[in-house]
């Protein structure tokens, strides 16, 4: 006979793009899910087809100030991640993200939560190394515009292990390469939702830089399938862990690709680069792999008809 499983999980960022998928799942694994939002970026369109369900509970509350909550888990993935989202108040991304994980570590510690990190691919900066291993300790510009939340997220990577050293927390660090899909905000700026919003309305494209920057995109069931399986893990394993389509792009591809799959009349045109952008970017997914048996396999084409598929929905 197994026994019910089902958990108290917090999931911070709950009403943003990666945080809704994620508190769908855990809803359909059977769990309570209780979902912490500042809606900064996130809105609750994002969940709003979850509020009927009695095991899902949403929490307005900015995680810079402390929370007192029960639970046995918790995703802190409250951030804004497009550029310039966290650009818009860089502050406040500090203190998101380093308030935000003392606060979020310290009701671990309090009730005893295992606790994931939504940690990001930019703790490279902008690599030397390619593809990139969690051993490398990054290239890193701690007084530019992108520093808020590199540094933020570093610092983030830091608490968490200074807690598991000093208190024994169970943690889990996961760095997330750039990840697409439907509800990802149609402003956000980030490259994916810019291509597809301009290639709809037959604006021209704009390309940063001469386009030949690549990114590797996950799609995000494949994303949120990873998280599940990092929390999963035995204690001991911690990561940090890369989770990312290690499928590399570069931006000009990217745009040609959406161009075609839109059927768009838009035209490549091409602007400056913004500072700190990094020339290339790719996980090396070898510890997932082997840890969490994971791997992505929803391939760039498939994940973008979807995603194409959401915004044509919101125009
Ligand atoms: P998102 O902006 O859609 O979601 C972030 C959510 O956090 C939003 O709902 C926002 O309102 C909320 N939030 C922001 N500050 C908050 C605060 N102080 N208190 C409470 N809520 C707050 O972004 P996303 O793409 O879903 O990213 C989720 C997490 O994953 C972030 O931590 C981000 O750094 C990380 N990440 C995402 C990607 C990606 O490609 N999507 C890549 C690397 C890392
Ligand atoms: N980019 C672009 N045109 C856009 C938006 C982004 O060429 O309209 C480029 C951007 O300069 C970067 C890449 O696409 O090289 C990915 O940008 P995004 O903001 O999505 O993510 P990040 O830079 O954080 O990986």
């Amino acid at each position: 006979m197994t026994l019910h499983t089902a958990k108290r999980i917090l999931v911070t960022g709950g009403a943003g793009f990666l945080g809704s998928h994620l508190c769908e799942r855990l809803l359909g694994d059977g769990h309570d899910v209780l979902c912490v939002d500042n809606y900064f970026t996130g809105t609750k369109n994002n969940i709003v087809h979850l509020m009927d369900n009695p095991h899902f509970e949403l929490l307005r509350h900015d995680i810079t100030f402390p929370l007192y909550v029960e639970v046995d888990e918790i995703y802190n993935l409250a951030c804004p991640a497009s550029p310039i989202h966290y650009q818009h108040d860089p502050v406040q991304t500090t203190k998101t993200c380093v308030h935000g994980a003392i606060n979020m570590l310290g009701l671990a510690k309090r009730v005893r939560a295992k606790i994931f990190q939504a940690s990001t691919s930019e703790v490279y900066g902008d690599p030397e190394v390619h593809p990139q291993t969690e051993s490398y300790w990054g290239h890193v510009n701690p007084t530019g515009l992108r520093s808020c939340y590199d540094e933020g997220k570093r610092c983030a990577e830091t608490l968490f292990f200074d807690y598991y050293r000093q208190h024994k927390l169970r943690i889990k660090v996961g760095r997330i390469f750039n990840t697409y899909g439907p509800r990802m905000h149609p402003n956000d700026g980030r490259v994916v939702s810019n291509f597809i919003m301009q290639a709809l309305q037959n604006q021209p494209i704009t390309i940063y830089g001469d386009g030949s920057q690549t990114r590797s995109f996950c799609y995000v069931d494949n994303l949120i399938e990873a998280f599940v399986r990092l929390m999963d893990t035995d204690d001991d394993f911690l990561g940090p862990v890369n989770l990312g389509n290690p499928a590399e792009f570069t931006i000009k591809e990217l745009a040609e690709k959406v161009v075609e799959m839109t059927g768009s009349k838009s035209e490549l045109v091409y602007k400056p680069l913004p500072a700190d952008d990094p020339m290339q970017r790719k996980p090396d997914i070898t510890l997932a792999r082997e840890k969490m048996g994971w791997e992505p396999d929803v391939q760039l084409k498939d994940g973008l008809v979807k995603t194409i598929g959401y915004f044509k929905g919101l125009l």
